[in-house]
């Protein structure tokens, strides 16, 4: 991160234009404010300024507001997963697809273009880079100015709350499960199936032509796609041994981290692989190395997903489907951000910022 100086992102200021955004200046969710008095960002020559219409919210927002990850610039504003209307177009942006009154997605990763990581064509993983709203200001706002590489058009007849769902909370379980390999006809097991990304990793994994054994209470995750259910989380291992007649899974996605990890990794078969990409229940677990080897268990750590993937991802939007909990205006952003650890929650929490 010493070089991200270097990368070119995000927007001068305009001194004399003022947003309406959720902004902080110290960590703490209780330090974040909402008010019309945040700079408006003003596209450079190589940006492009969006007028955010729906965000998703996600994990990592609450982690940006409440300090457990460092952010810059102070004063704030959060992430988000962001959708909106092409406002202003840089004088020097080069994709003549995008025009101003465009429905877009943001990819929210900055990235140089130019290291080794970004050559491989693994931008999120820019050795010079972060996430958008944690290394710049992010979409809790009503504008946000981007490298037009970062922008992705989406079809006109595409609902807001799909679109703010496709680049965290779509992408990421498409690229663990393309880190997986997952093959034809192999089986995966999926906890947290009925989670925002849950749903999705199901709904990739059918696609895939795998058997989908989900851990979840909700039943509803077969209107996903499931092939079978596990609802006792002290059974998941006998289960799915059962289910695969001795087999074990030959993938296993954990995002929920410590409390699902013990009945991950004893679930995956020989020569399996087991993805991690979440850990909100805790990121501290023990693992036997012994049985990693001798059962020849491939252990993933998977993160966002690539601009190849994002494309990918969204021709395949038609197909997807999301479920909403409840959504918030930007006034209520810290209620949106707090809902994210409720018990009952069942679905994506979202803030409509623009005005319709
Ligand atoms: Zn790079």
């Amino acid at each position: 991160m010493n070089n991200l100086k270097k990368v070119k992102c995000c927007a001068a200021f305009d001194l004399y234009k003022k947003m309406k955004a959720a902004i902080f200046e110290k960590p703490g969710i209780n330090n974040l404010k909402v008010d019309d008095s945040a700079e408006k960002p003003k596209a450079t020559d190589h940006d492009v300024l969006v007028r955010v219409k729906t965000v998703g919210v996600n994990p990592i927002d609450h982690f940006a507001v409440s300090g457990t990850r460092q952010v810059k610039p102070l004063p704030h504003i959060p992430r988000a997963e962001i959708s909106g209307i092409i406002e202003k177009i840089g004088d020097h942006v080069e994709d003549d697809n995008l025009k101003e009154g465009n429905k877009v997605i943001i990819h929210n990763k900055v990235f140089d273009g130019t290291c080794d990581m970004c050559l491989e064509g693994l931008d999120m993983l820019c050795r010079n880079g972060g996430l958008i709203g944690v290394v710049t200001n992010g979409g809790f706002a009503e504008y946000i100015a981007v490298p037009d590489k970062n922008v992705f058009k989406i079809p006109d007849d595409m609902g807001w709350d799909l679109a703010a769902s496709l680049p965290v909370t779509t992408l990421t379980p498409y690229h663990a499960l393309k880190d997986a390999s997952l093959q034809v006809n192999e089986s995966v097991l999926i906890f947290g199936a009925s989670g925002n990304t849950g749903m999705m990793a199901i709904q990739f994994a059918r696609k895939m032509g795998a058997k989908v054994i989900a851990v979840s209470k909700n039943e509803q995750v077969k209107d996903f796609g499931a092939d079978y259910v596990i609802n006792d989380y002290e059974k998941v291992v006998e289960q799915v041994r059962e289910i695969t007649q001795g087999k074990m899974a030959d993938v296993v996605l954990n995002s929920v981290g410590v409390e699902a990890w013990q009945s991950s990794f004893d679930s995956v078969g020989v020569n399996g692989r087991l993805v991690t990409f979440g850990a909100l229940t805790g990121a501290d677990v023990k693992i036997n190395v012994q049985s990693l080897y001798l059962r020849q268990v491939k252990l993933i750590g998977s993160t966002g997903g690539t601009r190849k993937q994002l494309k990918d991802v969204l021709s395949m939007s038609n197909q997807l489907k999301i479920k909403v909990w409840k959504r918030f205006k930007l006034e209520e952003t810290k209620d949106a951000l707090q809902a994210l650890f409720a018990k009952d929650r069942d679905g994506r929490i979202l803030i409509d910022v623009g005005r319709s």
